[in-house]
């Protein structure tokens, strides 16, 4: 398990044979990579942590006071605008939104979760879709910002 004894014996958690917190780059860290592969739908993992009450590096939003805190697994999860995983912060379950290959990296959508990230940052994720900035979900881009600044009419940014 990656997780400690402290977090109890849950089946559903992360094992050291199907996933590890490797290194990935100088662009984005470390990030979780799995060694086994899921098929869309599937159930991957259950997460734990500790609750506090702040934004954190490495937090994530179950409510918008109380926020999971896991240094061991879903707190190094990399965002991609085109996640592989989803996450539920109700029973802390983790879902594969397609097919998974093994030694794929583990992404979820940050805006998925949270309100307010800890950091806005530019994404490099490569997809069709990418928004390019990246915000909480309840966060203003700033190009929405400039323009309502400048008298535009509202815009849908991405
Ligand atoms: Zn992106």
């Amino acid at each position: 398990m990656l997780y400690p004894d402290q977090f109890g014996k849950d089946p559903l958690f992360p094992k050291h044979s199907d996933f590890a917190v490797v290194y990935k780059d100088e662009l984005v860290g470390q990030g979780v990579i799995t060694y086994r592969s899921f098929r869309q739908g599937e159930v991957i993992a259950r997460m734990a942590g500790h609750i506090v009450h702040e934004i954190r590096q490495h937090t994530l939003q179950i409510t918008p006071d109380t926020h999971l805190f896991d240094p061991y697994f879903s707190g190094y999860f990399l965002h991609s605008c085109a996640p592989n995983i989803s996450l539920n912060m109700v029973d802390f379950t983790v879902t594969a939104l397609r097919d998974i290959a093994a030694n794929s990296y583990l992404y979820m959508d940050y805006a998925e979760t949270e309100d307010v990230l800890f950091k806005q940052f530019p994404c490099s994720c490569g997809a069709p879709n990418c928004r390019g900035w990246i915000t909480g979900r309840r966060e203003i881009h700033p190009a929405a910002i400039a323009q309502r600044q400048s008298g535009q009419s509202n815009q849908v940014f991405r």
